[in-house]
């Protein structure tokens, strides 16, 4: 049996797996090779990369997200049941919350320290917990280690059972804490929020729903996800399909079975290979009759390297161990005086030269693996990745890859072009029919630059989508001016990091913070100054576009699918230990950051 100091360095944070997901990594010492080899890497790297920017001109426009008409059935919810008949709610709340996911619970916890009771979480699911009560895909789990990515843990005494935790693990937690933080008593479920005003005579804020409510709350925080609604590819004649379909966020477990055993009959086909796709091919390969997977471009598969928690570890944890855990992983490395003196001594390029070729290095032994496990060369070869490391979601799975050995799996690559044609028996391509039963939708999530789905309206009656129209504007990505008490979790201009529960936590302790400090003086309300968020957008600009990568990349939603984006509207690229100093210090000096309102 290991010592516990055996565990203990097994169970290490280590400091990547913040910033990158996965923990084991496919690492060796490379035989040094000529420049010659990358920069044919590169090239290919970039005639990939045309190909299919020159397929999809339109961008992000190739995808809808408006699922009107016969599309509005992929938006069903087909776990919260009926729609419970209730009447309007007509009152008013301290703090309410747009969704219910990870946001608004860890944000409560903290507000629930300061002693704040009135808090209202208004949620169109039918229970909290966000992506994880959309995402129950078979095979789903989050690919963050579950101690860091597991929030509030310490709060909670609880300790999660796997490396990696699975979808249901994750969505119990959430219910969880709205349990312990008391949460459910004032939360309303399958309701929308269709309008968020600003009343300036009574400085609150008017919200309305679509059941009619009129709600008002002092403290509105947009808690509602960055990757929360599904989008679906435009393909000419999908609304035709006569089988049965869906989008992997709202699967039909009643036409699969909870098990997948109703789909040993079946012949089934899912469009899209990222990181969803990944976790629910090898439950799919294992049960369906056949499996067509319709590939436009390849995920990079690592190693997954999964476990589950050693009770001996787990039993020897002392109080606080996620915040010493979490402590340990944000301290900055420190270079001694020689590192960085030989740091300094090699150029720009040089350094980018470097860290590009062991990127090329890195995706190299992706390709060596996918040899090494899938037996059909062809089939192999077409799940090789040609892209440089990150420039999409970077995936880890051990039974991705052999699912392709089975002989009821058919990997359909499209090399580039993706499906652009479906009738009513299935998806065609290069003049082949596919007469599916079931057809599955894997092809993600809207990337909604501001976070933001409802109309919202601040001082002078201007909307936010207005008020954004040049370019995103917020302190710290949380608070922009005109919009007093207004707090977007998620969003743009903020530090970004895989865990992203890290993140929100972050955020949340900002705001609850802030929401404090107005109580402590009483103040009503808080407002950022402009010049303090015209500072922000000039830092967020400065720390952008270090590298030409966006335009080398493979197109996706990392990069807007390659179309142009201003250098604002997008992540704090400054590193997320300087992302919370610099929250900090505009708690520090609230007086200089934001303008008071006291209430008459
Ligand atoms: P993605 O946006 O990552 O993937 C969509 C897929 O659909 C891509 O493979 C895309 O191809 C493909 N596609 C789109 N249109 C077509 C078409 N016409 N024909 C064929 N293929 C098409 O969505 P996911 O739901 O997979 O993932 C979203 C995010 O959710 C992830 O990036 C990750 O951040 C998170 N997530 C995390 C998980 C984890 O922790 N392990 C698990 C699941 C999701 P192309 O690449 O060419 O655009």
């Amino acid at each position: 049996m290991p010592t516990i100091e055996e565990l203990n360095a097994k169970y290490e944070a280590n400091p990547l797996e913040g910033i990158i997901p996965g923990g084991t990594r496919t690492k060796k010492r490379e035989e040094p090779k000529p420049q010659s080899y990358y920069d044919a890497i590169k090239k290919k790297f970039a005639e990939e990369r045309d190909l299919r920017v020159n397929y999809r001109p339109e961008g992000s426009k190739q995808y809808t997200s408006d699922f009107e008409g016969s599309l509005s059935k992929y938006l069903d919810d087909p776990y919260g049941g009926e729609i419970k008949p209730r009447a309007p709610i007509k009152d008013t709340v301290e703090v309410l919350f747009i969704g219910g996911g990870f946001s608004a619970l860890l944000t409560s916890a903290r507000l629930r320290e300061h002693g704040i009771e009135s808090i209202r979480i208004v949620e169109k699911a039918a229970d909290v917990g966000g992506t994880w009560y959309w995402n129950r895909y078979p095979g789903v789990a989050c690919d963050v280690p579950s101690y860091d990515y597991l929030p509030l843990l310490d709060e909670m005494d609880y300790v999660p059972k796997r490396r990696y935790a699975t979808g249901d693990e994750i969505y119990a937690h959430c219910q969880a804490i709205a349990k312990k933080y008391n949460l459910y008593e004032l939360a309303v479920f399958q309701t929308t929020i269709t309008e968020t005003r600003w009343d300036e005579d009574e400085k609150m804020w008017n919200l309305k729903t679509d059941r009619g409510d009129h709600m008002k709350a002092r403290f509105v925080i947009c808690a509602n996800g960055t990757l929360s609604k599904p989008k679906l590819a435009r393909i000419k004649g999908m609304e035709t399909f006569k089988g049965h379909s869906f989008h992997t966020s709202r699967w039909d477990y009643d036409y699969t079975g909870n098990d997948l055993s109703k789909l040993q009959d079946k012949v089934v086909g899912i469009i899209g290979t990222g990181a969803t796709a990944v976790q629910a091919i090898p439950g799919l390969g294992a049960n369906a009759k056949e499996l067509y997977v319709f590939q436009r471009t390849p995920s990079s598969i690592d190693i997954r390297d999964d476990w589950a928690t050693d009770p001996n570890w787990a039993r020897a944890l002392k109080p606080g161990w996620q915040a010493r855990r979490r402590a340990a992983y944000m301290k900055e490395p420190v270079l001694s005086e020689d590192q960085q003196a030989a740091y300094a001594a090699v150029s720009r390029e040089e350094k980018i030269r470097k860290q590009e070729n062991s990127n090329i290095d890195h995706m190299m032994r992706i390709h060596k693996r996918i040899d090494e496990i899938v037996r059909d060369k062809t089939t192999a070869d077409a799940l090789k990745p040609w892209y440089m490391f990150m420039c999409k979601r970077p995936c880890f799975h051990d039974d991705y890859l052999p699912t392709y050995n089975r002989k009821n799996v058919h990997l359909i690559d499209t090399h580039g072009k993706g499906i652009t044609e479906i009738n009513e028996k299935g998806p065609v391509f290069e003049g082949k029919q596919y007469e599916l039963d079931l057809l599955i939708y894997a092809t993600g999530f809207e990337v909604q630059k501001t976070g933001i789905y409802n109309k919202i309206i601040g001082k002078g009656g201007v909307d936010l989508n207005d008020y954004y129209s040049e370019g995103i504007r917020t302190l710290v990505g949380i608070h922009s001016a005109g919009y007093p008490n207004l707090f977007i979790m998620g969003g743009y201009q903020a530090s970004f990091q895989f865990n992203l529960t890290d993140i929100l936590n972050t955020q949340g302790e900002h705001i609850a913070a802030c929401i404090d400090y107005c109580r402590k003086n009483g103040y009503h309300a808080m407002d950022v100054t402009p010049d303090a968020e015209e500072w922000w957008v000039q830092e967020v600009i400065s720390h952008r576009g270090k590298t030409t990568r966006n335009q080398e990349c493979t197109p996706g939603y990392y990069n807007f699918e390659g179309e142009f984006n201003r250098r604002q509207d997008g992540t704090y690229n400054g590193g997320f230990v300087k992302y919370i100093a610099k929250m900090a210090e505009a708690r520090e000096k609230m007086d200089q950051y934001f303008t008071f309102i006291r209430k008459n």
